[in-house]
């Protein structure tokens, strides 16, 4: 296994790599992930949105331009998964937010990656999260697995 070190979260190309990657949280904790990356969605979209009388998005207002959601997947040597949440945002003045869950199992790797609307109550796996699970899929095993059997895919 690779030693290089990272302290940038992957790009979505980089999917497969063996590495360390040092991930800074929202909090400021430092998270040691050494493994594999396995894969990444991401909400972006390249045209802005939503807000043709200023440069940035309003708060409240929706562009997946300005501010959008990553979501990659690792899986440790020691077999833990890590879903890491990173909040993005382009705007000047705000800053990525982070997110780093450990999990033990695939099934709860879908749990994770899953969300529930909060009007209709319906349980679904957003664009970056399927995304993000399907290019796992491809690197590991269990991943595939629970890709296959996800209940909401
Ligand atoms: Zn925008």
């Amino acid at each position: 296994m690779s030693t290089t070190t990272y302290t940038d979260l992957p790009l979505a190309e980089e999917h497969g790599r063996s590495a360390t990657w040092l991930i800074t949280d929202r909090d400021g904790t430092v998270h040691t992930i050494a493994g594999v990356f396995l894969g990444m969605g991401t909400s972006y979209r390249p045209e802005h949105k939503g807000h043709p009388d200023t440069d940035w998005a309003p708060v409240r207002t929706h562009c997946s331009t300005c501010r959008w959601t990553e979501l990659r997947i690792f899986r440790g040597a020691d077999r833990t998964f890590y879903v890491v949440n990173c909040g993005a945002s382009d705007v000047p003045g705000e800053r990525d937010l982070v997110h780093v869950a450990e999990v033990a199992t695939p099934f709860e790797l879908v749990e994770v990656l899953t969300a529930v609307d909060r009007r209709t109550q319906k349980v679904s796996l957003p664009m970056p999260a399927r995304r993000a699970l399907a290019m796992a899929a491809s690197h590991d095993a269990d991943a595939r697995d629970a890709y296959v059997n996800s209940p909401v895919t």
